[in-house]
């Protein structure tokens, strides 16, 4: 018999204590903590050596690491719509980073995510959570798109794609959208520390202001995003380092890490541990400007290399989710919010592309969660199915096929040996696009860059540099 469900019929006939009873059928408490811009392999549980990163790591120890988990878009704020959405952004025409190049009949007051789309908070405050969004917003930039207008009671952040981590020496921010948020109060800059710490001392005063009720927190990290504003005291950590923008990228994972590890510790005070869902995921792959390290996989955030959009992805859920163990399918930053509602429910009209992972990680279902992954951003689009991976940018490029399997690097081009697989990969992604609305609005950098990013004689960052 599964063990969790031997432990619910013990619970349910009475013979552990009632309070566990209790504990067990509460709603848990569900933590969704976003990084930016972090690499594959610089976390300890994905291999990385040279920056310790031993909080995150125990989420890894406690829960289930996913090896194939992607985002559904290589940049900042189109990965998370599809985060704060469980559904392909493209559906709703959120296909680039917030830009100021509406697409006719939008205007500029379009660029953000549609509000008639409902959010991750929304779906959780219809399940009866308390919720609150804390860090970097990055979903539009007119009010009508503010966080404590898109499902969360609360909101501690700012509303642009990144900042400087330390107070503005002029003692104002350079714009609205860079200024730190508590609600709609505009934080002093003289009040600023260090972000990164900020964001973590009010996720854990939350913690502890909420234990009574069921609460819902989006907990987006602006670290490590440029820029690369790192605290002295950390750096010192590094002296083998001696790149300093590597030492600086290495200090400020110590600061995102030190946040996990403290939102933890209170979760353990306030003997909220074992009634709460963590689930950790990197919003794209390393950049080329902030020194992070994709390890094996080919290609920078904004490409549809792996490097862009595999990522570091955890989830822990004491009792409910198997600990220390490797799921090796792939899994999608969509599933976020179908995972999060779990067993409760969803706002009727709103499909998700999303799947609550919990019974597929417990094997209880040995089906894949996805079958294909698509992605799209302008010019460049891409599909996964099985070990296959297909990569489409515009008639002048090749289209190119990787078994990942065997050829995790997407070092050698199989798209000649394999025109069958094409096809009917080709095939897929065009019944897809379909589906899917054109972009509301379009990106500055345009569709060359993201042709001479897709070619196989573009390799390394040096190269990368020059095709934004
Ligand atoms: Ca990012």
């Amino acid at each position: 018999m599964n063990k969790l469900i031997f432990i619910a019929l013990l619970c349910c006939i009475g013979i552990t204590e009632e309070s566990h009873c209790q504990e067990k059928n509460k709603k848990p408490n569900v933590i969704v903590i976003v990084s930016d811009d972090a690499g594959y392999a610089d976390f300890g549980c994905y291999g990385g050596k040279e920056i310790p990163t031993a909080n995150i790591d125990a989420l890894a120890k406690n829960g289930t690491l996913f090896t194939d988990a992607y985002v559904s878009a290589s940049v900042c704020a189109p990965s998370r719509a599809g985060i704060l959405t469980g559904m392909y952004q493209q559906r709703f025409g959120f296909e680039h980073n917030i830009s100021n190049l509406p697409v006719a009949p939008y205007t500029q007051n379009d660029v953000g995510m549609d509000t008639k789309i409902k959010t991750i908070g929304d779906q959780m405050k219809y399940n009866g959570y308390r919720t609150i969004a804390i860090g970097k917003w990055h979903q539009g930039d007119s009010p009508a798109y503010f966080p404590t207008k898109r499902g969360f009671d609360e909101f501690y952040g700012f509303v642009g794609g990144h900042r400087d981590f330390f107070a503005y020496k002029q003692g104002k921010a350079p714009s609205d959208l860079l200024a730190l948020y508590d609600n709609d109060q505009v934080v002093p800059e003289k009040d600023i520390t260090y972000l990164t710490d900020m964001f973590t001392d009010k996720a854990v005063s939350y913690i502890k202001d909420n234990k009574e009720k069921p609460f819902f927190m989006y907990l987006a990290y602006n670290a490590v995003h440029v820029p690369m504003n790192a605290k002295k005291e950390l750096l010192e950590r590094f002296p083998n380092i001696t790149d300093p923008g590597r030492k600086a990228y290495a200090a400020m994972m110590t600061s995102l890490d030190d946040g996990v590890g403290a939102l933890v510790r209170t979760l353990k005070a306030e003997k909220l541990y074992d009634n709460t869902l963590i689930i950790f995921i990197n919003d794209n792959g390393a950049a080329t400007g902030n020194y992070a390290d994709n390890g094996k996989l080919r290609g920078l955030k904004g490409s549809k290399w792996e490097g862009g959009i595999r990522v570091a992805f955890i989830m822990q859920y004491p009792g409910h989710i198997p600990a220390g163990k490797e799921y090796h399918k792939m899994v999608s930053a969509l599933d976020i919010m179908p995972t999060a509602v779990g067993a409760g429910n969803r706002i009727a009209g709103q499909l998700s592309d999303g799947k609550n992972l919990i019974p597929y990680i417990d094997n209880g279902n040995k089906k894949t969660p996805h079958e294909y992954l698509f992605w799209r951003r302008g010019i460049a689009a891409a599909v996964r199915n099985g070990d296959w991976k297909l990569i489409r940018s515009g008639d002048s490029n090749p289209v190119l096929l990787f078994n990942l399997k065997e050829d995790i690097s997407e070092s050698t081009n199989l798209a000649a040996s394999y025109p069958k697989i094409v096809r009917k990969l080709l095939s897929k992604l065009e019944t897809w696009e379909k589906n899917v609305d054109q972009p509301h609005w379009t990106s500055p950098y345009g569709d060359y860059n993201q042709i001479m990013k897709h070619r196989m004689e573009t390799q390394g960052r040096e190269m990368e540099l020059k095709y934004p």
